[in-house]
């Protein structure tokens, strides 16, 4: 399991809980409204299809008692599982723009968005 964190406060979200609201999550220590960057949820899906169907060739060319059901069944299992699965690994949260703040105007310009990874260390805070 991974964790995200949020953009705003630092403190980890639990995968399990940006997936379950895969339209978007409240912080549950600073409260920020934050979402699932769109882009992640459209590689999950993508993940999902391609691996569902690996899934239908695969059983398809197994030779089966069921062999007309199972290649759907299966396709539709990896769809599901690889789904979410990718949207943890990949779910990007950032702030959900929708958000009245109680700051009119204040928060559009002026700290970075946190595009770079890794911090750097000041030599004197
Ligand atoms: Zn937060």
């Amino acid at each position: 399991m991974s964790a995200r964190i949020c953009p705003h406060c630092k403190s980890e979200l639990t995968a399990a809980n940006v997936v379950a609201y895969t339209n978007g999550v409240d912080c549950p220590k600073c409260g920020m409204r934050l979402e699932v960057a769109s882009g992640s949820r459209e590689v999950s899906t993508v993940a999902g299809l391609v691996a569902g169907a690996l899934a239908w060739r695969l059983a398809s060319g197994a030779t089966s008692d069921l062999g007309e059901v199972l290649p759907t069944l299966y396709a539709f299992l990896a769809f599901g599982i690889v789904s979410p699965l990718v949207m943890m690994w990949t779910a990007n949260l950032r702030n959900a723009p929708a958000l009245p703040g109680p700051e009119p105007a204040h928060a559009g310009s002026g700290h970075g968005a946190g595009g770079h990874d890794g911090g750097d260390h000041g030599p004197h805070h």
